[in-house]
């Protein structure tokens, strides 16, 4: 008998893989060794929790539902070393729980908060080894997109500028109870060391990006007057008047670097 009893909750974002093969297809991509220390965000109800285990042997999941905290103890019985964390994903310290090691993260994410659990897990990208997520394929899409794309934006440059990002597979509404209203993709993220990312000031590139695809349509030295002038951009070797939506993850880089050079200097003189 199944030791999951309550309905999906709308408002955690559940929607349980139920597809073999694409579940089948995760624990594939993720190409596992023996000493892997593997972490699932949003374990459910042990859809992808249990054929890693299987397979595995040891597993933490981070789970915010504490209706789900008990069948999962349950269900693991017998099967593996299941280690529940019962929390909110967004409230977990990647870093402690990495410990002198580097995790690798897993997870069928809550949709609703997809974006903020990226930025959050990569507040800790030094101790994680890769992650492999699936979200809604738009993001999915958003996330690995080149300049000159229409969805190329925000998002792209923020990750692909910490991460390497490589979109795996699409997966329908079909593979999940109850289908969502989207198509799902999965995505593998790989931090960049952190001597080859070459950010000065990650506080300053973040206004910088946020600035420059405030408003797409203007010029960049309008869309970031706030913050440096069409001297500044240029002298950083860039044309003022180009788009945001047309520049390389390496100019954001180049010009806040300059930015923060300059500010630097500044403040010494
Ligand atoms: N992995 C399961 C599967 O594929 O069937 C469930 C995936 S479901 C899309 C997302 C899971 O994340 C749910 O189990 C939900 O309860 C959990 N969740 C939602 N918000 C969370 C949060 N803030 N922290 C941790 N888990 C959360």
């Amino acid at each position: 008998m199944s030791h999951f009893k309550d309905p999906p909750k709308k408002n955690l974002g559940q929607h349980f893989l139920t597809d073999r093969s694409v579940i089948d297809n995760i624990v594939h991509a993720l190409n596992l060794k023996p000493g892997d220390n593997l972490v699932e965000i949003g374990p459910g109800q042990g859809a992808i929790t249990f054929p890693l285990l299987k397979k595995h042997g040891a597993l933490t999941v981070i789970e915010f539902d504490r209706d789900l905290i008990t069948p999962l103890m349950e269900a693991s019985e017998g099967i593996g070393d299941l280690a529940i964390i019962h929390k909110d994903v967004l409230k977990v310290d990647f870093a402690k729980l990495a410990g002198d090691g580097r995790v690798r993260l897993v997870g069928n994410l809550p949709y609703n908060i997809s974006t903020p659990i990226l930025f959050h897990v990569l507040e800790h990208a030094e101790a994680i080894v890769d992650m492999h997520f699936m979200l809604q394929k738009e993001v999915v899409d958003r996330m690995g997109a080149e300049p000159g794309s229409k969805v190329y934006g925000r998002l792209s440059v923020m990750l692909q500028a910490v991460c390497q990002v490589t979109p795996l597979f699409t997966i329908g509404p079909n593979a999940f109870r109850p289908p969502p209203k989207v198509d799902s993709a999965v995505v593998r993220l790989v931090p960049k060391p952190a001597d080859q990312i070459g950010i000065v000031d990650p506080a300053l590139f973040e206004a910088l990006v946020r600035n420059a695809f405030g408003q797409r349509r203007k010029t960049l030295r309008n869309a970031v007057q706030q913050l440096c002038s069409g001297d500044d951009i240029a002298a950083a070797g860039l044309r003022p008047d180009a788009r945001a939506e047309q520049l390389p993850v390496s100019d954001f880089i180049a010009l806040a670097n300059h930015l923060a050079k300059h500010a630097a200097t500044a403040a010494t003189l």
